[in-house]
């Protein structure tokens, strides 16, 4: 499973993070997940919840901000919401469109002590 990798990478930004910034619990932790990244929600929270356990995050809240797929179309020289990868421009029905924004993931907040 992907996430399972995803959420692996995940712990040890915080370990690397607790480690410079002192701290040695993670209460919550805020994480963007981007409509266009392919990254399931819920897989997320089941991968957390594996992942973290017995670590300085075990117990620790996932709270997961759904951003919404950007994609910049040259025709109408605007940026666009899409739904999916290949999507055409809802707008004038281009598919030159790039990828501008929630196609990853990243780490919004942390909540530590
Ligand atoms: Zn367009």
């Amino acid at each position: 499973m992907h996430e399972m990798s995803l959420c692996e990478s995940l712990l040890q930004i915080l370990e690397d993070n607790a480690r410079s910034q002192g701290f040695t619990r993670v209460k919550t932790v805020w994480l963007e997940i981007g409509g266009l990244s392919g990254v399931e929600t819920q897989a997320m929270h089941f991968g957390f919840e594996v992942v973290t356990r017995g670590t300085l995050a075990d117990q620790a809240k996932l709270e997961v901000i759904a951003v919404p797929g950007q994609a910049w179309c040259i025709q109408c020289s605007k940026t666009v919401p899409v739904q999916q990868r290949f999507d055409a421009c809802p707008d004038c029905g281009s598919y030159q469109l790039q990828v501008t924004g929630g196609d990853d993931m990243k780490i919004k907040e942390l909540e530590v002590e």
